[in-house]
């Protein structure tokens, strides 16, 4: 049983000059010009995303969601988790489930920053989905990791995981609406909005 809590701290900026194609930023200029709610990075809505990513991935691939819930401690490091249970081989893919979740709702249009910023702020919110990818702590003397990590990570995430989670978006959009209203959706919950 794992959980993944996310919190903040360090950058990739591999991401910057990735080319993309013509459609990807006509897709990307359709959907920030359409009335889309605007939401905020690190808001409730936004924090919610990313662990329902952790989730939805996990149950995509076969493994079990005990829970997904707010942490209300004060010193607690992440302020929400998902608990999950899952065999080892699909570790990985659910360490990227929730920056591949966040980087859904750049592409849908809800984040209203360039793709610089929000690259960072991806990257500010998988510090420990990074040490359970490569199950361990690979941060240098300044904090930030080896580029190629950070690429590996990345490409990982958009490649593999995104395009998992993309059909299955406005699902994820009842579960994190639900789990902004209860607080917490154990595994029963979860289930049932999926199968609606
Ligand atoms: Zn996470």
């Amino acid at each position: 049983m794992t959980e993944f809590k996310c919190d903040t701290r360090s950058h990739g900026n591999f991401l910057y000059g990735k080319k993309q194609s013509v459609f990807t930023v006509l897709y990307r200029l359709y959907n920030y010009c359409s009335a889309k709610k605007t939401m905020e990075v690190n808001g409730v809505d936004y924090q919610s995303w990313h662990e329902v990513g952790h989730a939805m991935v996990c149950l995509l691939l076969g493994g079990e969601v005990e829970l997904i819930e707010f942490v209300d401690d004060e010193n607690s490091i992440g302020v929400a988790k998902a608990r999950c249970d899952y065999p080892p081989e699909i570790k990985r893919a659910i360490a990227c489930g929730g920056f591949a979740a966040e980087y859904l709702l750049f592409q849908e249009g809800y984040i209203k920053m360039s793709w610089r910023e929000f690259t960072d702020k991806m990257f500010d919110n998988a510090v420990r989905d990074r040490i359970s990818f490569f199950d361990g702590d690979f941060a240098q003397e300044d904090g930030f990791w080896p580029k190629e990590m950070d690429k590996e990570f990345g490409y990982f995430a958009i490649r593999q995981v995104a395009p998992l989670l993309k059909p299955w978006f406005r699902v994820m959009k009842t579960v994190v609406r639900e789990l902004v209203l209860k607080r917490k959706l154990n595994s029963q919950n979860i289930h049932k909005i999926i199968k609606a």
